[in-house]
């Protein structure tokens, strides 16, 4: 193990606090304790943390999403279908992107039934990437590279980096360009990028502010930075406490809230644009279930009273800025 001092604002001191991590909750880590600090600048991180060399014996060698269950009924199948076709409808309406061409009464009635399901997405906090024409991005964390070949469908020039080899193979049997290891030594062009993307990656790197100066360096003036990262500040952390999911020590080294991403972002020289927050259901029930088992002593998963009332509980707090997941995006000055 080593300590570290707190990488916003170099302070050593802080509050401890206690996490317990247990196999039975998160299937990969062993019954351990591990400390997190709150640093008096308000910053929560790991520390003392795993060193570069023990982190590794807590990854398993897939650790990424397990790919979605293809549907199993003609109706889960029509959905998908519709949903599909929807999403698509909504980038070229609403963020862009090019398609076939039609006569402006078809655009303004698709327009018009699309917009309950684009005020949706606004309100939830999940915006879509607009379109840049054939703009270059690159995915940091890609994993297998789900993200990337739907992208690249959609008409980005796509890129990614990951850690592990086994998820960077699969990447590279299905065509994607992506190199292994970690961004700091994947020496990319300088303003080469539109966009660099970090989901759910950049808690697990030992050094964010360096990682974050090198996405700036390989970003074109004006490019952008997104960053999708477990939210400290949420509902969901304070209503479950120390089985949070995504405390998940020892893999998440830090804890950003919407202060600490705004300052992190300013110190790797990035203009902020906007942060919004979202809540998924399944991490919010996935929290509660571990909830269950270890405080209230009880087997039972979440009923679907609990599933109901967080769908809609989940789509507020997301709005109020208090969902679980924060989303960041910025800007390199040009
Ligand atoms: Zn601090």
């Amino acid at each position: 193990m080593e300590t570290v001092a707190c990488i916003l604002c170099g302070s050593t001191g802080g509050t401890a606090r206690v996490i317990p991590s247990t196999g039975a909750c998160n299937a990969d880590v062993k019954d351990e304790t591990f400390t997190l600090i709150t640093c008096p600048c308000g910053f929560t991180y790991l520390n003392p943390r795993p060193t570069r060399e023990e982190i590794k014996a807590y990854y398993p060698s897939e650790y990424y999403p397990p790919a979605e269950l293809s549907s199993r009924t003609k109706v889960d199948r029509l959905f998908k279908r519709l949903s599909k076709v929807m999403k698509k409808g909504i980038r070229e309406e609403f963020y862009g992107y090019p398609g076939t061409s039609r006569s402006w009464v078809v655009r303004l009635l698709r327009r018009i039934a699309l917009y309950p399901e684009y005020w949706h997405l606004q309100f939830a906090g999940r915006d879509i990437l607009p379109f840049k024409g054939q703009g270059r991005l690159l995915d940091v964390g890609c994993g297998p590279g789900r993200l990337l070949q739907e992208l690249r469908g959609q008409g980005w020039d796509v890129y990614g980096v990951d850690f592990s080899p086994v998820a960077v193979s699969r990447a590279q049997s299905v065509g994607l360009n992506v190199k292994e290891g970690d961004l700091l030594t994947a020496g990319f062009e300088s303003n080469y990028f539109d966009v660099v993307n970090f989901s759910h990656s950049l808690e697990h790197v030992f050094d964010p502010v360096a990682t974050l100066q090198e996405a700036r360096r390989i970003l074109k003036p004006g490019g952008r930075v997104l960053l999708f990262l477990p939210n400290a500040g949420s509902a969901e952390a304070a209503l479950f406490g120390d089985w949070w999911v995504a405390w998940d020590p020892p893999r998440h080294l830090f804890h950003f809230d919407r202060r600490s991403s705004a300052r992190l972002l300013e110190l790797a020289g990035f203009q902020a644009v906007k942060t919004t927050t979202s809540t998924s259901k399944s991490s919010f029930l996935g929290s509660a279930d571990c909830y269950f088992q270890y405080v209230a002593k009880s087997q039972r998963k979440h009923g679907s009273l609990l599933r109901h009332v967080a769908g809609v509980g989940c789509l507020v707090l997301g709005h109020l800025g208090y969902g679980g997941e924060l989303k960041a995006m910025a800007e390199k000055p040009s």
